[in-house]
């Protein structure tokens, strides 16, 4: 699996000689698992939280993190000093990325209300205000994820959301890693619930004796988070809101006769270790066999020293090469596919940059490799997946706000609309609606 004559490799289809179903086929996501068995895993757990608060939280952590010495299910801020003792190198990065993601998402504020007077006397106008209370979901179970904290926490902390709650699996002893609980300190969090998967995030839909509840829940997980926020945010009970389906990480890489295929066959792989059910495609535009043979021998050679090469494999599997003519045929792939990173290597990549339309973050020119962007640039890393990137926004500044509409109208506005809203009153049989624009006429000096 993952290999062709032994070597790790992609399948590869030249599309002028492929029929074009198949090529479709070739550009399918691999399939996500029924959720039907998660859900009756993950119902009867957020029942429990709901009914047991503090003491059923423990019960799962307990269980699935076996930090069966913790006796209460949260951290609340200010976090001690000696909960987050970083080497130094750590710090600066952590420093240097806050601080780029913070300008970045700094600058999507809307500061000014947007006013239009749509007719003489009647003005419009919309505002932003944070959603006041955010729980932000960052995964522990296998990695140590402070990226994540910063790609969730950073926003809401600039939209001025008033209770931050980070959420996090804690390790078997109990604790949190430093690098989370520093994050969750810069960023202002009012506490760090020790909890994963669906209690977690049943904890901070409902909230407990000791944790906060929250209006809106954020950040990815395993299917068993997925499957608690498709859950809680069903619950008109709960009010509360999720942000975006999410799915395994891909990346279609977009490349030419002038990219560097050591660069080329790095960024796949840099998707490609991520998990089995990765996916990366790599689209070459006018490449020959030559080409093509250097970029899979760098692939291979590449991959083969990575320390997640059997992941590796497992995400190659399903992953594949589209040989296309032109760049215009590569982008309409592309625009279809919908990728949750793209990565353009080719010439005059800024020009085919505007030819983009469907995509998570482009990342443009052989200067740029995915991985700034999932760290320090500034742009966000939590991305819409699975084609998502047709209809949603990765995570930005407006997840944590919400607008507001208000009307202001004088009376002569008034008289100016009273005419429409009177007849379209009358039209859909709503009297007292067209009352109260004609009581008002008869007021008028
Ligand atoms: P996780 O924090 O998502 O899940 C751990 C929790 O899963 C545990 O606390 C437990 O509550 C629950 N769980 C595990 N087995 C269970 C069972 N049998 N029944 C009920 N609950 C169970 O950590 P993870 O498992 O390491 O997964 C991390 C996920 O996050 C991966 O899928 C990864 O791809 C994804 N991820 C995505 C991004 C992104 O930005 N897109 C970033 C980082 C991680």
């Amino acid at each position: 699996a993952g290999l062709v004559d032994g070597r790790i490799q992609m399948r590869r289809y030249r599309t002028a000689d492929t029929p074009h179903h198949i090529v479709k086929d070739a550009l399918q996501r691999p399939s996500q698992r029924a959720t039907d068995d998660i859900m009756n895993i993950v119902k009867p757990i957020i029942k429990d939280i709901q009914t047991g608060g503090d003491a059923a939280v423990l019960k799962y952590t307990h269980q699935f993190e076996k930090a069966t010495s913790l006796t209460s299910p949260v951290l609340k801020a200010p976090f001690p000093q000696r909960l987050m003792q970083l080497p130094q190198e750590t710090v600066e990065a952590i420093d240097m990325s806050y601080e780029n993601i913070r300008k970045f998402h700094a600058a999507q504020r809307e500061d000014k209300p947007l006013q239009v007077e749509t007719m003489p006397g009647v003005v419009c106008s919309r505002f932003s205000r944070p959603i006041e209370r955010v729980g932000l979901y960052v995964p522990g179970g296998t990695a140590v994820l402070p990226s994540t904290a910063l790609m969730l926490g950073v926003p809401a902390m600039v939209a001025g959301c008033k209770t931050i709650v980070l959420a996090s699996p804690p390790r078997s002893d109990g604790s949190i890693t430093p690098e989370i609980v520093y994050v969750a300190h810069k960023i202002g969090a009012e506490s760090i619930v020790l909890a994963g998967g669906a209690q977690a995030v049943a904890a901070l839909a409902y909230g407990t004796e000791s944790i906060s509840k929250v209006d809106k829940v954020l950040g990815p997980g395993n299917q068993f988070v997925t499957a608690g926020k498709m859950v809680v945010s069903n619950d008109t009970t709960a009010g509360v809101s999720i942000d975006m389906p999410a799915g395994p990480s891909e990346v279609l890489v977009v490349a030419d006769r002038t990219a560097n295929p050591a660069f080329v066959a790095s960024d796949l792989l840099s998707q490609a270790e991520h998990g089995v059910d990765s996916q990366v495609i790599l689209i070459a535009v006018g490449l020959d066999e030559k080409g093509l043979g250097t970029i899979e021998d760098e692939l291979h050679a590449q991959a083969s020293a990575l320390p997640r090469v059997d992941i590796v494999r497992g995400a190659i599997e399903h992953s594949v090469t589209l040989v296309v003519e032109d760049i215009e045929e590569a982008m309409r792939y592309s625009n279809q596919y919908a990728p949750e990173h793209l990565i353009l290597q080719v010439e005059d990549a800024g020009k085919v940059l505007q030819t983009v339309e469907n995509a998570g973050s482009v990342f443009v020119g052989p200067w740029t490799p995915e991985s700034v962007g999932d760290y320090s640039a500034g742009v966000n890393h939590s991305l819409p997946t699975y084609g998502y990137a047709k209809q949603y926004s990765g995570v930005n500044l407006s997840s944590f706000t919400k607008h507001i509409t208000s009307s202001n109208l004088t009376q002569e506005g008034l008289k100016n609309v009273s005419g429409a809203v009177m007849q379209l009153a009358k039209i859909e049989e709503l009297e007292a609606h067209r009352r109260a624009v004609s009581i008002r006429m008869e007021h008028m000096t």
